[in-house]
Parts: C-alpha cells; sequence; structure tokens
C-alpha cells in the first residue's frame, strides 16, 4: 500500500518511522516533511492545505492511505475534499471529516458534544460581542481564577486564565469586540476552573469500535517547574505512572466510550484519533478538551511503545474494520525531551547546524523543525528534535532520553531538564 502523511513535524515522523515497519506497506510519502522523515520515506513539496495539488499527488504516486498530522487540514475540510472528489474518494483517511473537526475547531461545539452525551467536563456558557453585558454577568458568579476562551483555533493561545475579575471583564471585551485572536474569539467561552493534574488519553476510532492507546502527560512550558510562556510542547512521559487500570476504566466507561457513540448518535463519520485532555483531581476525571488529531511531542512516545503493525490499524480503521481488533504494546515506559532553538516561544534564530544526532544509539531522533541545506541537516523552526527513550519507568527512560542530548549540539540549544518532574 502507497501511504501519504500530511504534516511535518515530530508526530509525522514518529508515525512515518512506525508505518515504515510494517511489511504492507509499499511507498511512504511525507508532505512537507523535514530532514529526518526523509530517512523513512519520500518528502514531497506539497502545501497539505492546497487541496488540489493534494489531488495530484495521490492520483500520481497512487495513494491508497492519507494520514493526517495537524488540525488545520482537518478543520478546512481535507477529509471531505478527499472523499467526496469521484477520482480519490476511495482512497483512506485518517482524520475526521470537517464538521467532526470542530470538536477541537470550536470549543462550544466541544461542549455542547460533552453536555449532550453526559461527559464530564468544566460549567461553561459561551459569549458574543452582543451578550457581552451578560457575559461579565456571568463571570460575577464564578469565582477566581476565570478561565476565558476564543472558541476557534487561536494556535494554543486562545486560553486565558485570570485571577482579577476586572481584568478578566477587560479581556473578555478585547477578545469579543476587538478581535483580540482574529475570527477565532468572535465567539468566548468562559468555563470553571478545574483543578487537578492534566494527562492525555488517545484513541484510534473508525466511528463504531476504537482502540486504545496508551495515555500520556506533556509538558508545555518553556521553563523548568512549567514556568514561563506557552509552547508547543517541550516533553512528554507515557503512560502516565499515576494512571491505574482502574481508573483507565473509569476513564473507558465515562469518557471514552461515550464520546465514540456520541459519534454515532450524532451520526458523525469519524476516522481517525481522538486526543482527549483530562484533568484528573479526588479520583474524577473531566475534560479539557478534544483535538481530532494526535499531539506533538505525545505521539513520540505512545507510537513508539506500539508493538502491533500500525499500518494495519490504519488501514482496519479506513475501512471502518476496527471491531475485535486488538493492540500490543511494550511493556516499558517512554519518554521525549523535545530540544529547542534558543529564544522559542519567541523570536529564535534557523539555520543552525545540527551535529552528532548520528552518535545517538540507545534514543530515537525524531525531527521537528529541521532540513536538509547544502548536505547538511539544520535547524528551521523552533521545535527543533524529540529524543525518546524507553525504561522500565519513565525515570529509566528519561535518563536514557539526556545522556543521548548530551551527544547532540546546535547553536543556542535549549531544553527542559526537568520533564516528569511532577508524577
Ligand atoms: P492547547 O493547544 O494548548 O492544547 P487549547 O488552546 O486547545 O490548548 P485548552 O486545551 O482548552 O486549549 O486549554 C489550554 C490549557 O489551559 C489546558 O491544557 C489547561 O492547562 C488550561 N485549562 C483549560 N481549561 C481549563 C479549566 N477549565 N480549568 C483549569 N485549567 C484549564
Amino acid at each position: 500500500m502507497n501511504v501519504l502523511i500530511l504534516g511535518a513535524g515530530g508526530r509525522e515522523h514518529a508515525i512515518g518511522w512506525k508505518i515504515a515497519q510494517s511489511e504492507l506497506l509499499s511507498e511512504l510519502f511525507i508532505a512537507p516533511g523535514n530532514a529526518g522523515t526523509k530517512n523513512v520515506g519520500t518528502n514531497l513539496d506539497l502545501n497539505p492545505t492546497d487541496f488540489p495539488a493534494l489531488k495530484e499527488v495521490i492520483l500520481e504516486k497512487k495513494i491508497e492511505l492519507v494520514v493526517v498530522g495537524p488540525e488545520d487540514p482537518l478543520v478546512k475540510g481535507v477529509s471531505d475534499f478527499i472523499l467526496n472528489d469521484e477520482e480519490i474518494k476511495d482512497t483512506l483517511v485518517i482524520g475526521p471529516e470537517k464538521y467532526a473537526a470542530q470538536l477541537e475547531g470550536s470549543k462550544e461545539f466541544a461542549k455542547e458534544f460533552m453536555y449532550r452525551h453526559n461527559i464530564p467536563t468544566a460549567a461553561y456558557k459561551s459569549f458574543t460581542a452582543e451578550n457581552l453585558e451578560e457575559g461579565y454577568k456571568f463571570l460575577e458568579t464564578l469565582k477566581a481564577p476565570y478561565v476565558l476562551k476564543a472558541d476557534g483555533l487561536a494556535a494554543g493561545k486562545g486560553v486565558l486564565i485570570i485571577e482579577d475579575i476586572n481584568e478578566a471583564k477587560q479581556e473578555l471585551k478585547e477578545m469579543l469586540t476587538e478581535q483580540k485572536f482574529g475570527e477565532a474569539s468572535s465567539k468566548v467561552v468562559i468555563e470553571e476552573f478545574l483543578t487537578g493534574i492534566e494527562l492525555s488519553c488517545f484513541v484510534l476510532t473508525d466511528g463504531k469500535d476504537y482502540v486504545t492507546l496508551p495515555s500520556a502527560k506533556d509538558y508545555k512550558r518553556i521553563g523548568e517547574g512549567d514556568k514561563g510562556l506557552n509552547t508547543g510542547g517541550m516533553g512528554a512521559v507515557s503512560p502516565v505512572p499515576f494512571l491505574t487500570d482502574k481508573l483507565m476504566a473509569k476513564i473507558d466507561a465515562q469518557v471514552i466510550k461515550p464520546t465514540i457513540d456520541g459519534f454515532q448518535k450524532d451520526n458523525i463519520n469519524y476516522v481517525g484519533f481522538v486526543f482527549i485532555g483530562l484533568i484528573y483531581d479526588n479520583d474524577e476525571v473531566k475534560v479539557i478538551e478534544y483535538n481530532c488529531r494526535m499531539g506533538d511531542p505525545e505521539t513520540e512516545v505512545v507510537i513508539p511503545l506500539l508493538e502491533s503493525d500500525f499500518l494495519e490499524l490504519l488501514i482496519a480503521a479506513g475501512k471502518k474494520e476496527l471491531a475485535g481488533k486488538t493492540v500490543k504494546f511494550k511493556d516499558e515506559s517512554a519518554c521525549t525531551v523535545v530540544l529547542v532553538s534558543g529564544g522559542y516561544p519567541e523570536a529564535y534564530e534557523k539555520g543552525k547546524e545540527i551535529l552528532g544526532t548520528e552518535k545517538v544509539t540507545d534514543s530515537i531522533v525524531f525531527h521537528a523543525g529541521t532540513k536538509e541545506e547544502n548536505g547538511k541537516v539544520v535547524t528551521n523552526g523552533g521545535r527543533v528534535l524529540a529524543i525518546t527513550s524507553f525504561g522500565e519507568d519513565f525515570k529509566g527512560a528519561l535518563k536514557q532520553s539526556y545522556q543521548s542530548i548530551d551527544k547532540i549540539c546546535f547553536d543556542k540549544i535549549n531544553f527542559r531538564t526537568d520533564i516528569g518532574f511532577d508524577l
């Protein structure tokens, strides 16, 4: 089978790395990919949201399965485009249609879905510029801190957690009337603040049946101790050590199964990954968010733990034949540490030569923001590499990743030395 992965990050490298191990694979393409994905397949110079160009590639390369890595093409309707085009509609697509992708693309849509299907989540109300005054009143009924969320996609920046009520009112006004996050904040969800520890669960579904992948916990802040600005993710651990079988059974019964059953009840055609962000407190879990694709860097720990044939599972999902499928995972822990360009997530330089990755033998080096230039591999983004290792427990895995990182260098390299500090 010929497979095309859309995306350019560590997530897409990890997905490609695993698919490349399948005997069912004929040729693997990644669009646009990075300097690492070149080692597992062929990179194509294609923008994943240029749908006519994508169609050409599917026809020319005889692509039979497309895996959509990031959310942007999904929210823009890449799956609908492929599945509704006469010439390419038989292509299997891993990634939900535009309507279902609103689970990630609209916070209000996700909240309504959760309420409709009795899935535990924070209490909320949503507001537009027309009912700003009601928004102020709703804030007054809540206790600090106040959680304000731009309804649409805002590159991970659209969620504000504010201590002071007057500041919260001011932010609400700016979001709704001054387009603080553009069109994304023309509607704002205000919700109850939840305390607890965050974790993520992942399923692969065909809309009816599903397989559950290992859980993970990621570290979003740039600084040690989870301080400083938000990033795309500085590291992750899988599985989450405090997630007992009993708690997982509860998450399955209260969250995962009702979510998939909800797709059936709402007639939602959902083929792909569901990433469920949860908060755990006092033996209870609540959903913070859904994403309609795998996480990055969580993919770099979850997928390497998979022992089963990943492509076989993806084909089964694409054909809606996941019923009865089981998955096997390594009985180990995995961690990943992300190496970033100095300055990220604010301004940073690109084009720094990356040295030493060939000396890493006991970890997997997943590429993110990298490219090849004049025969050298150079930095090409904020997040550059994700160094994944295994261990009997996550501490052993982390030790290995940090030992491997010692062998890698590029100018102004930065990374967190405390991934897993709170576990
Ligand atoms: P990201 O892209 O970072 O995943 P997002 O923009 O999709 O984020 P959310 O995941 O809904 O937005 O929220 C971002 C973060 O804000 C969460 O990971 C969590 O730490 C915090 N957060 C969101 N909602 C709540 C809440 N109700 N109570 C406490 N913290 C919250």
